[in-house]
């Protein structure tokens, strides 16, 4: 896994022909093709633009609450898979606004948390 984020910030990229912003895990820029990406800072916040609830594979596991994954356009720009973190409204009618809250090292996705409205 690419030491992309850590704790308290989530690092994405930058093309450096293009500037175009892409997630952490491009390897070419869409844009340009180039592959000469360079670490950009992210505000960390974003909107949710698909999600499922994802129940636990393990039967047996400790902590057996469901996991709601996402994919989460960054005000920046580039789309990340993201698990999300606290409650979330089911039925909202406008686009959920989530914030980076950490990375969680078990399966690599990184953490968002839903904002207030
Ligand atoms: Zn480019």
């Amino acid at each position: 896994m690419a030491p992309h984020a850590t704790q308290n910030c989530i690092t994405i990229l930058r093309c450096g022909s293009c500037t175009t912003l892409h997630a952490p895990e491009t390897a070419r820029c869409s844009s340009c093709g180039g592959a000469n990406l360079e670490s950009a800072h992210c505000s960390g916040t974003g909107s949710i633009v698909s999600w499922k609830v994802v129940e636990p594979l393990d039967v047996g596991a400790q902590d057996d609450s469901s996991v709601t994954l996402a994919i989460v356009e960054l005000d920046d720009g580039p789309w990340l898979y993201s698990k999300i973190e606290g409650s979330f409204p089911e039925c909202a009618e406008a686009r959920v606004r989530v914030a980076f809250r950490s990375t969680v090292c078990e399966d690599g996705f990184p953490v968002f948390g839903v904002c207030a409205a």
